[in-house]
């Protein structure tokens, strides 16, 4: 049985033209950046040339990239390291649903640092007023960080729209683009942000690569200490190999312009068959603000845990709420947040999509879901159905 894999908002395999482009810097061509030497030098050139890359990609300038080891030192260095060096005052604000990268982040601010959090209500479906958010800033707000689009329901936020008003009162705007990636255009002076931040390992770079957009200007302490590299933003000895990778399979991405939409129908339509075959189905995120590639549902009276390993058995690769919180028997913190009941967020199922996901893959996850859930309903006795 062929495996349909569906659980690209987890991770995405290397593109073949992305380790290709990184094998010389693993090989043959693997000196330190930082080196003066010839060895040295091609890897600096190497870095130089993956750091404009990336930045022409995303509309910025060189300087103002920097490499990091994935979405989690990412979210930490813009959140922790943008508040620490704003004199402005000790207030942010954010929300709930973001990534537990940023949550923890914030809570560290708070236990360590004496930051006050103030949290934007969300809806049902993840979405934000912005309104809310002229409510909530205040003159000591430093930073407001809110993400494009949610790793788990995949509920977009208006980052141009909330950065513009946290600008007005101030405040500086962080967004955490790590699902958007590949699915919006990603300009960062369109949106107007001041840092953005990346992983490489849900594009098809390898897993451990990453990068930040910090505005040209900002001032940001550094989480990492030691020998000044990535203009003493960043510390440690440059993974070029990755660097190169990230870059690489940043311009491998199909049109986000003309892609997202066409993956949307697919989503949409997939989305139909699931809510008209599965009456324990009930979408989760919004219904029109929602990234191309997820998916998401709860199951009326079915344990996620139970429904991934029936898909599975099926050959359907899912995932329950996120990658993150797989393994543990949390609740999705997104769907609390947002409202649902502890048992309600543990029967969360999410199907993430890739650019090559075809209409076909997705009729068949429709039917090998249904198909879990009466497994699941009939194991568990009529109780459960
Ligand atoms: N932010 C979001 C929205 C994510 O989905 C993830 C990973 O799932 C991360 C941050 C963390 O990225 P990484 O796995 O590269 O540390």
């Amino acid at each position: 049985m062929d495996t349909l894999y569906l659980d690209n908002a987890a991770t995405t395999p290397v593109h073949p033209a992305a380790l290709n482009a990184a094998w010389p810097f693993l090989t043959s061509e693997f000196g330190n950046a930082s080196s003066t030497h010839e060895l040295g030098e091609h890897a600096a050139e190497a870095l130089a040339d993956a750091r404009t890359r990336l930045a022409s990609a995303l509309g910025a300038r060189a300087g103002e990239i920097v490499f990091t080891s994935g979405g989690t030192e990412g979210d930490n260095l813009a959140v922790v390291g943008l508040a620490l060096a704003n004199p402005r005052g000790k207030h942010i604000v954010s929300a709930r649903t973001e990534h537990e990268a940023v949550l923890a982040a914030l809570e560290y601010l708070e236990r360590v640092h004496g930051f006050e959090i103030s949290w934007l209500a969300v809806a049902k479906d993840a979405a934000l007023n912005p309104d809310d958010l002229d409510t909530a800033l205040r003159d000591d707000t430093t930073l407001v960080t809110l993400m494009m689009a949610n790793n788990e329901v995949g509920t977009l936020h208006p980052v141009r729209e909330l950065a513009e008003r946290a600008h007005r009162r101030g405040a500086l705007f962080h967004t955490d683009a790590v699902q958007a990636i590949g699915w919006i255009p990603l300009n960062v002076h369109d949106l107007g942000v001041d840092a953005l931040t990346l992983s490489g390992h849900k594009i098809g770079a390898p897993k451990g690569s990453g990068a930040v957009f910090v505005r040209s200007g900002l001032a940001i302490e550094p989480l990492l200490h030691g020998g000044g590299q990535e203009g003493d933003r960043r510390s440690g000895t440059e993974n070029v190999a990755w660097a190169v990778a990230l870059a690489t399979a940043l311009e491998l991405l199909p049109a986000s312009a003309s892609e997202g939409p066409r993956v949307a129908r697919l989503r949409d339509d997939f989305i139909e068959r699931v809510l008209s075959t599965v009456p324990e189905a009930r979408l989760t995120g919004s219904t029109h603000d929602r990234l191309a590639s997820i998916a998401s549902f709860t199951l009326a009276g079915v344990g996620g845990e139970a429904i991934l390993l029936e898909l599975e058995r099926r050959g359907v690769i899912v995932s329950s709420g996120s990658a993150c919180a797989a393994g543990r028997d949390d609740p999705s913190h997104v769907l609390t947040a947002c409202g649902f009941t502890d048992d309600e967020a543990r029967t969360s199922v999410r199907f993430s999509l890739a650019h090559t996901t075809s209409a076909e893959d997705l009729m068949r996850a429709a039917r090998a879901l249904r198909e879990s859930v009466d497994a699941v309903s009939g194991l568990a006795g009529p109780a459960a159905s």
